[in-house]
């Protein structure tokens, strides 16, 4: 049985994939969000930054 490296949840949840890092599905998906949620952050910061300029 494998574990997710980055949660531990056992590989037999159903739908649970895990990544050739042993990252699951799960893990996968929330970081891809997280990634693309600061990067929309990052661009609403730099907005703010050259609006003060
Ligand atoms: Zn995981």
């Amino acid at each position: 049985m494998k574990y997710c490296k980055n949660c531990l949840e056992p590989s037999t949840r159903p739908g649970t994939e895990f990544n050739s890092n042993g990252i699951c599905s799960t893990c996968i998906y929330s970081e891809y969000f997280s990634k693309n949620y600061d990067e929309q952050d990052r661009i609403e910061i730099l907005k703010q930054q050259m609006s003060l300029i």
